[in-house]
Formats: structure tokens, sequence, C-alpha cells
């Protein structure tokens, strides 16, 4: 996947690490591709329960993701809503649909379909060809960009990531408790971490941040960093 001229920047962790944010800064300052890869999960559970669609229907969920066009991008002047990237699903702009509690219950679940992961990855490979990117997700360092110059871990303790994502939910309007979002991301990392198909994991090489102790901004700047060294 990698060639000479594109450089990827690929990022695994666990939910809520801050992994959006950081990719999103890291990408702006390198002047990069940010790809939220967890979007397309998002967007595929959006769609299929507002088809009506089981989740646990493999088939059918599949179906339905071979005929949806999701399009990804940077967002608009106009879209300057807080949102770290914009996701058209179909023509609709579902940037923030997909950001419900609901929707990432439902994504953990279809991310588990082995033939939805495999159109999904096929889309991903394809936005990284010949592009620098700054990739995250739950299988970019081991199974999207294998060959990704830079793979990193981010990671962080379940009581500071549920405290950010509570946090996060509450700016936006939604009315759930800090121990809803706390057994809501514990479920979730079980669900990622134990299902059979690339699971969430740590690949030996990747080099791992524990963002708990640490601000956004000394997290981007190590990484700022370190790709600047490499690329010099
Ligand atoms: O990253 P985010 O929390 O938005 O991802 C939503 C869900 O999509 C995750 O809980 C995970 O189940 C799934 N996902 C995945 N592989 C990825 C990205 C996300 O399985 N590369």
């Amino acid at each position: 996947m990698a060639n000479t001229t594109a450089f990827h920047v690929a990022i695994d962790g666990p939910v809520a690490a801050g992994k959006g944010t950081v990719s999103r800064l890291v990408a702006d300052r390198l002047g990069f591709l940010y790809v939220d890869t967890g979007a397309m999960y998002r967007a595929a559970a959006c769609l299929a329960i507002e088809k009506k669609i089981d989740l646990t229907d493999e088939a059918a969920v599949s179906i339905l993701l071979k005929t949806a066009t999701i399009e990804m991008r940077n967002p608009l002047e106009s879209e300057r809503d807080g949102r770290l990237t914009t996701v058209i699903v179909n023509g609709t702009d579902m940037s923030w649909k997909i950001r419900t509690e609901a929707i990432s219950a439902g994504s953990s679940k279809v991310a588990a379909h082995a033939k939805v992961r495999e159109i999904l990855v096929q889309k991903q490979q394809e936005i990284a060809r010949d592009q620098n990117v700054v990739m995250e997700g739950r299988d970019i360092t081991y199974r999207v960009l294998p060959e990704a110059q830079l793979k990193i871990f981010l990671t962080g303790s379940d009581v500071i990531r549920a405290t950010r994502r509570h946090l996060q939910l509450l700016t936006r309007g939604e009315d759930v408790s800090y121990e809803e979002v706390l057994a809501g991301i514990k479920q979730r990392d079980e669900q990622d971490t134990h299902r059979t198909t690339d699971p969430l994991k740590r690949v030996p090489e990747a080099w791992e941040i524990d963002t708990s102790e640490l601000s956004i901004e000394q997290v981007v700047e190590m990484i700022v960093s370190r790709v600047c060294v490499m690329r010099s």
C-alpha cells in the first residue's frame, strides 16, 4: 500500500482515546488527509437502522453498503460547527447523525461482520492510495495500512476516556449519564477486542501513547515531531 511518495500514519486504539481530535490536528499540521474509518462503520449502522435492517444480518447490511456512497471530506467553511470530518451518505450530510450513543453501539455490531469489513477496508485502502494520510480506527496498523511508515496505538484509562466522551456528548445536547457512557465504552471495547475478524489489537511495532496524563497539544506535538524527523 505505501509507496515512495505517500506517507501513511496509521493510528489504532480503543473508544475515546482521542484518536479523532489528535489525528485531525496532526493531519492539519502536516497537510495530510485525515481519514476517520469509524465514521464509515457508523454510517453503515445508521443506514441499516434507517432501512430497518437487523444489524446482525451480515448479508443484508453488506448489500446495503455495496450500493451506498460514503463520501468523507474536510469540513467546508460553511460546515465548521465543531465536526472533525464531513460524512455524506447517499448524498445526505450525516456528520452529526452518526455520532449518537445509539449509533456508537450499532457501529460496533456491524463492524463484527467480515463482509462489511471487507467492503469498507477496500474503500479505505483506495482513499490512502498515493496520498499522505493520517488514518485512524481499530485495524489500520495491521489490516488497512500494514506498510504504514508510522504506526501508533493511542490509549488511555477507562475513567479518563469516559469522562472525555461524557463531556463531548453533553456538549452536543445528548442526555446521558457518566455511568451509561462508561458502560458503553467498556462494552464497545469488549466487542471490538474480542470479535473474530480483525479485532482491536496493538501490533508489536506500534508506538504506544497513553493519553491519560497528556494534553491533546502534547500528543500532537510528539507525533508531528516524529513524522518530521522520519521525513527529513
Ligand atoms: O472510532 P469510532 O468509535 O467512531 O468507531 C465506531 C466503531 O466502528 C468502533 O466501536 C468499532 O466497532 C468500529 N470500527 C472498526 N474498525 C475501524 C474503525 C471503527 O471496527 N477501523
